[in-house]
């Protein structure tokens, strides 16, 4: 967890691949359905390109459907997913159905200033979803991994990106009492620094808990 522009999607792909697990991300998720085409997509976009949450039973039936499409492991990176308590409760039945539990919840912390800054350098491959920065590939418009359109996604615009923060104060960062009121760990970890600064941090909060 961790308010736009954490660094959520970056350190949840390190932190999966290190541990061999799937990354469920449901910003990736619509993104996808978007590229797609599909209804879902459709809906979506919408509610993302005003800086708005998709509906909660939208979003707990995509991960319910994910949770059980063979994936090749039976532990996930939720990344992006719960942000709001009704999500963390759908999670929660979810869970239950399936006999399952959460180990940890993580939660990046990055100051407002710094959030801006990194949202407003970003970019990201139209193709597929690798994110860049423009302090890193200046000016270039292809992607280094697949050639793609390097472009800035229409919600990382400076309104749209004010409305997001806000809804994240308002609605994502209650989720946190939510756990800190539960039986699942929950981290704070500093989310500022060097990509691998950050993941070291990550790893050493979560081998304290032996997850
Ligand atoms: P992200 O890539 O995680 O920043 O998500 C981009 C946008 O997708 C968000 O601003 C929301 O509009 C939508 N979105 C992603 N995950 C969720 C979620 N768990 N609940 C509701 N909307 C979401």
């Amino acid at each position: 967890m961790g308010p736009p522009g954490a660094g959520k999607g970056t350190q949840g792909e390190l932190l999966a691949e290190t541990l061999g697990v799937s990354r469920l991300s449901t910003g990736d998720m619509l993104r996808e359905a978007r590229r797609a085409g599909t209804e879902l997509g459709r809906e979506a976009r919408r509610y993302m390109d005003a800086g708005e949450l998709v509906p909660d039973d939208v979003i707990v039936g995509m991960i319910g459907e994910a949770l059980d499409a063979p994936a090749g492991t039976s532990s996930f990176v939720f990344d992006g997913f719960p942000r709001t308590i009704e999500q963390a409760r759908g999670l929660d039945e979810l869970l239950v159905a399936r006999g399952e539990e959460l180990d940890a919840v993580i939660d990046l912390a990055v100051g407002d200033e710094e959030l801006v800054a990194r949202i407003s350098g970003r970019r990201v491959c139209e193709s597929c979803d690798a994110v860049t920065h423009v302090s890193t590939v200046g000016d270039a418009s292809r992607c280094e991994a697949c050639g793609g359109r390097l472009i800035q996604r229409t919600d990382d615009r400076p309104e749209t990106v004010r409305r997001r923060l806000q809804v994240y104060r308002d609605l994502t960062r209650p989720v946190l009492d939510y756990y800190r009121e539960s039986v699942t760990p929950l981290m704070t970890v500093d989310g500022t620094g060097a990509v691998e600064e950050i993941q070291d941090r990550l790893m050493t909060a979560l081998q304290r808990l032996a997850v």
